[in-house]
């Protein structure tokens, strides 16, 4: 122990587990590269205004759960609590969407918003996303959905449901926010705490929809004849929707239609999804995203229309542990090399870097450790030979390769030992 442990509502990704992150964020993000999207990286930090206009002022995001700050020139930044406003920030800021549309991006990193931790809920957590900018087609939406859908499925979970709606236009949204306002004004709330009503009642004001995914199962009852947005959509919103479900049949993913799926993002328009795994707990969401055609003109950009996702990788990680996924990780050290006094350190040091170099994973012992230590070592290591040599191996030209799960020792020529592990290991 030291004196200082890791905040609040983060942890340490240590190894082993940390190859299994690793993967997973490998995993998510292959269907992406399959799929024509180009890797994109932005600064961990934004200036506050755009996620408070991008992500919008009345989500819990940023009412409550960023993490804002004033840097010594007085600009006010804030750590990033989701990926897609800086993404657009960025593509509009270096012109992408002036060189051929859609642009398709994708990006891994890390995210923070202050919330209270609980399983599967941390303040610093991980996603890997996907975006395609500036065109608005069906087919791109069915792509992006189905592409999450193959991650998931790549990683080898088959306990991941998802949730699809649509959200409307600019055209039938505004109608049947007025039609949910009215629903919910009229609602009786008084059974919650003072706060919570006023809370609740603030948000009937601001932004309706948000009301609907309340997780409260007392406010869920109380919700029941509230009217859907899927029978208020136009005939394009209706339209452009069945063709995205079509193409999804097409392409042999299930979904189920939430009608009241709304997430927690002001952006979104259209095609909403969700993905969650019902072995998580309350924190079942796996990853999610939609159609946001208003954002870029939100921060200042062009019309834009455009969709995309996100999922967060420690809670897959979570869901491959509910499922009981065992991935198939790469082969850590292979060779162990346990030198015996100055000479054999200086010779297998050059063993072990030949190795390498030749693309077989090998360590070995450092730090004077004696025959037993280094042996204990070696089986820790994982590695499937270790190579022992001392004063009297070196003398005679050889070395003592042994095969670590036979126990078998044989003596091998110096000059032949790397062609010989490589033989063995093939
Ligand atoms: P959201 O932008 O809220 O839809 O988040 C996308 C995905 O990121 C979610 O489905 C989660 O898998 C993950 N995620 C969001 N917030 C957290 C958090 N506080 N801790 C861990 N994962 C999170």
């Amino acid at each position: 122990m030291s004196t200082f442990s890791a905040p609040k509502g983060t942890y340490d990704l240590i190894p082993p587990d940390s190859e299994a992150f690793l993967a997973v964020r490998e995993a998510l993000a292959a269907p992406a590269r399959r799929a024509g999207y180009g890797y994109i990286e932005t600064p961990t930090f934004e200036s506050t205004a755009l996620f408070s206009r991008g992500v919008g002022e009345s989500t819990d995001i940023v009412s409550k759960e960023m993490y804002t700050f004033t840097t010594r020139g007085g600009a006010s930044l804030s750590l990033r609590p989701e990926g897609t406003a800086s993404v657009l920030r960025a593509a509009l800021e270096r012109n992408l969407h002036k060189q051929g549309l859609p642009v398709k991006l994708w990006y891994s990193g890390s995210y923070y918003r202050y919330e209270r931790p609980q399983a599967g809920r941390y303040r610093h957590f991980s996603q890997v996303g996907a975006e395609a900018l500036g065109a608005e087609d069906p087919a791109l939406d069915a792509e992006l959905i189905t592409m999450a859908v193959d991650a998931f499925t790549g990683l080898g979970l088959s306990q991941v449901r998802l949730l699809l709606n649509s959200l409307g236009c600019r055209a039938c949204r505004p109608v049947y926010r007025a039609a949910l306002q009215e629903f919910l004004r009229s609602v009786d709330l008084s059974f919650l705490e003072p706060d919570d009503e006023a809370d609740i009642r603030r948000r009937i004001e601001i932004n309706p929809l948000r009301v609907l995914d309340d997780k409260r199962k007392a406010v869920q009852e109380r919700l029941a004849g509230a009217p859907l947005m899927a029978d208020h959509l136009c005939e394009e919103c209706k339209a452009y929707h069945e063709q995205v479900r079509s193409l999804l049949t097409d392409a042999g993913v299930r979904y189920e239609d939430d009608p009241k799926l709304v997430r927690g993002l002001d952006y979104y328009t259209r095609t909403t999804f969700e993905f969650v795994h019902d072995g998580l707990g309350a924190q079942s969401a796996v990853g999610g995203g939609g159609r946001y055609d208003g954002l870029s003109e939100m921060i200042g950009g062009p019309a834009l229309p455009s969709v995309g996702y996100a999922i967060g990788v420690d809670r897959t990680v979570l869901a491959l542990a509910a499922e009981g996924v065992e991935l198939t990780l790469p082969a850590r050290t292979r060779v162990y090399a346990v030198p015996l006094g100055e000479e054999a350190r200086r010779t297998l040091f050059g063993l072990v870097t030949e190795l390498r170099r030749a693309g077989v994973a090998a360590d070995m012992a450092y730090g004077g450790k004696g025959l037993k230590g280094a042996m204990k070592s070696a089986d820790r290591s994982g590695a499937a030979f270790a190579v022992v040599a001392g004063e009297r191996d070196l003398a005679e030209g050889v070395a003592q390769l042994k095969d670590l799960t036979s126990g078998e020792q044989t003596p091998v020529a110096l000059t032949e030992l790397v062609t010989t592990i490589k033989e063995k290991l093939s």
